[in-house]
């Protein structure tokens, strides 16, 4: 559904803007809130975006990240005062208002039209307004797609584009995912066109990278990575201990699954995180076999065919157990994905 209009109409005044974005926010959800939050405080909005939680350090360079509130104690009360003040409120990336944590109570009750911009599957029907396409590769795809077709293109300037960017790259793996369309190529190319350095842009997110992170890599890659051949599937499992063993901080996990899928033989890979409150679970996979169906259908979340996320209120051992018993429902399919 494209209310691109509406949403046109909605910000024609300037506005009280607020944008926010899923937990643990990656690049894509970021990149997406910094770079609409640019646009729309060229046409005059008061604009301030909220995230949910922290976020890593390889994101900090993004335009706007000074100005980037993170809910938690400390800003609730600033934040309420925010949701109550805000006319419009974005939300970026997520479709489903359990990806706000805390922050969705405050977010469905404000006064505000709420505007929905994500590339999810399955939607919750939260928003005033959508412009929501699963075909999209990036949720900062849709902004440019939206600021073009305002008719505002000029007004994306470097920091803008270079916020974009960061979204459509990482979102695709840099360009090698199957979401890597015609029109992914084409949107960086516009971005490229306006003058950004894409190889500083690569360098500042992906060659950014703690000494502890690597640390923590090592272990995981020696003692944690565990492959079950027969189902050509590959798990990571971390402790609460070993996460701070290893000083880790929010961010330093991202990516790490892909090690796993990356495992010759391997289709699809998950890696199960003890955030104390919850046991958090990534997945990934390749070809037809959807992680989405899994992850939603036994660990209460959601994604897309080939990333997909959810969590568990079991502890970590049993959230492996659970993991393990359900894979055999899956074994056939599998096996035929090559
Ligand atoms: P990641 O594994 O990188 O955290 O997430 C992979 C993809 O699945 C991302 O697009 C992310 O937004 C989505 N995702 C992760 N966790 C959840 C979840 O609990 N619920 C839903 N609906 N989507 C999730
Ligand atoms: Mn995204």
């Amino acid at each position: 559904m494209q209310d691109i209009d509406a949403i046109g109409t909605l910000i024609g005044q300037p506005q009280t803007v607020l944008i926010t974005t899923h937990q643990n926010p990656d690049a894509d959800a970021m990149g997406s809130s910094l770079g609409l939050a640019g646009y729309l405080r060229k046409k005059g909005h008061h604009v301030t975006v909220v995230t949910p939680t922290d976020y890593g350090q390889n994101l900090h360079w993004l335009s706007g990240n000074e100005g980037v509130i993170d809910f938690n104690e400390k800003s609730r009360v600033q934040v309420t005062q925010l949701v109550a003040d805000a006319d419009v409120i974005f939300c970026l990336d997520f479709s489903a208002l359990d990806r706000i944590r805390d922050l969705a109570p405050l977010v469905r009750q404000a006064r505000a039209r709420k505007v929905m911009i994500d590339h999810h599957l399955e939607p919750e029907s939260f928003a005033d307004l959508q412009l929501w396409d699963t075909s999209a590769a990036a949720t900062a795809q849709l902004i440019f797609q939206l600021i073009t077709a305002l008719g505002d293109k000029e007004l994306i300037d470097v920091p803008i584009a270079e916020c974009l960017y960061a979204g459509l790259m990482t979102d695709t793996g840099s360009f090698r995912h199957g979401n890597t369309t015609g029109d992914v190529h084409r949107t960086a190319a516009e971005l490229l066109d306006i003058g950004i350095d894409v190889s500083s842009i690569h360098r500042r997110i992906f060659d950014n990278v703690s000494l502890d992170k690597f640390r923590l890599l090592g272990y995981v890659l020696n003692e944690k990575l565990k492959v079950l051949p027969q189902y050509k599937f590959a798990y990571i499992m971390l402790t609460d201990s070993e996460l701070k063993r290893y000083r880790s901080k929010t961010g330093d996990t991202e990516g790490m699954v892909n090690y796993a899928l990356a495992v010759e033989g391997v289709v699809m890979a998950a890696i199960l995180i003890d955030r104390v409150d919850e046991i958090r679970l990534s997945f990934r996979s390749v070809g037809d076999f959807s992680v989405r169906e899994l992850a939603s259908t036994h660990f209460n979340g959601g994604g897309h065919r080939n990333a997909a996320g959810g969590r568990s209120k079991l502890s970590l051992a049993e959230t492996e157990r659970r993991l393990l018993d359900v894979l055999p429902l899956y074994q056939q399919q599998l096996a035929e994905v090559v």
